[in-house]
């Protein structure tokens, strides 16, 4: 089965098509390079460089497909308070060009990418897919808005699952090298730990959270999990349903125990400096991830260790390149 992997050239998406590839599927990755990287996608992957808002890109891309993994949109949710209107005409307009496209050639199974950004902050923990939804941000206002028009489209027939991320870590080591997060600029704080020295200490955004040491607590799962579930959704897509799941570890690190973690991995401290608050950080997230088990049968295996160790060879692997 071809598969389209629409952002095939970013991080999670590069991982996707590798590992995607590596089991067999033939991939075809449609991606602008706006943010991703061309030479993160495999040589064996079919490459069409452009727009999911060029109708006319979307139908080359598309052609002998059977299914969709739609990665590509703008993603910094900072960025998309700067500017919605890019945002909305990137993931909710490029989506609904997407749609048609499919539509029109009759691919009828997607797995979207969706975020825990569209629960907004929330009120009981952990969420689950039953949890309000109130983002907070233009980044979750978009990933909601496609996720209600895909339900309306799988009215129409479509087979569709939305997978809610929580906070996705780690790297790939694939067959042509390491996978890994490159974002300019790079905001998580794993890749950013790990980049920490005396000179240019890791800023923790706020030390005063209504948690157990004072830190914001978040769900990480590995981006390796992450594919797996995406894989598992792809195959048990069934025709007129969208199902909605959130996928994370179930479980939370705080910043300081992600820190503690990190200085393991490397075996020295991280040097770090207490900052305010960073705008728009709920203090606790954490997934429900029952749904995730019993529909998909999906079970994350790799710890907070794993991801750091695995984004650490990650980055030692590119600096000695
Ligand atoms: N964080 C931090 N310093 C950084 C980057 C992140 O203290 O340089 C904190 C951030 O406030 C949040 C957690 O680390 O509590 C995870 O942030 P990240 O940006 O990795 O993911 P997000 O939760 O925003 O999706």
């Amino acid at each position: 089965m071809r598969v389209l992997v629409t952002g095939g050239a970013g991080y999670i998406g590069s991982t996707a098509v590798a590992i995607l590839l590596e089991r067999g599927y033939e991939v075809t990755v449609l991606d602008d390079c706006s943010t991703g990287h061309f030479e993160s996608v495999p040589s064996s992957a079919k490459f069409i460089s452009g727009s999911i808002l060029d109708s006319k890109a979307l139908a080359e891309a598309l052609a002998d497909c059977a299914a969709v993994i739609h990665f590509a949109a703008k993603s910094i949710v900072g960025e998309s308070v700067e500017k919605p209107d890019l945002y909305h005409e990137v993931n909710v307009e490029g989506t609904r060009r997407l749609l048609d496209e499919m539509a029109r050639l009759g691919v009828s199974k997607l797995v979207f990418s969706s975020t825990a950004a569209t629960y907004g902050e929330p009120e009981i923990i952990p969420i689950t897919e039953e949890s309000p939804t109130v983002p907070t941000s233009p980044y979750g206002r978009t990933k909601l808005e496609v996720d209600q028009m895909i339900t309306a489209e799988s009215r129409l027939g479509l087979a569709a699952v939305s997978l809610r991320y929580f906070n996705v870590a780690g790297a790939f080591n694939s067959k042509s090298g390491w996978l890994t997060e490159r974002h300019s600029p790079e905001t998580h704080l794993i890749p950013n730990l790990l980049r920490a020295s005396v000179a240019n200490p890791l800023k923790v955004f706020g030390n005063d959270w209504p948690t157990a040491d004072g830190t914001c607590i978040r769900d990480y799962v590995h981006v390796v999990d992450l594919i797996d579930a995406h894989i598992l959704a792809l195959e048990k897509l069934t025709a007129s349903k969208h199902e909605i799941i959130n996928l994370g570890s179930g479980g939370g690190y705080s910043v300081t125990q992600v820190i503690d973690a990190a200085a393991k991995v490397v075996g020295s401290d991280i040097p770090t400096q207490i900052s305010a608050r960073r705008s728009g950080d709920p203090a606790v997230l954490i997934a429900d991830i029952s749904k995730a088990k019993k529909v998909l049968g999906w079970i994350p295996t790799r710890n907070i260790k794993d991801m750091v160790s695995d984004t650490w060879k990650s980055q030692n692997a590119s600096a000695s390149k």
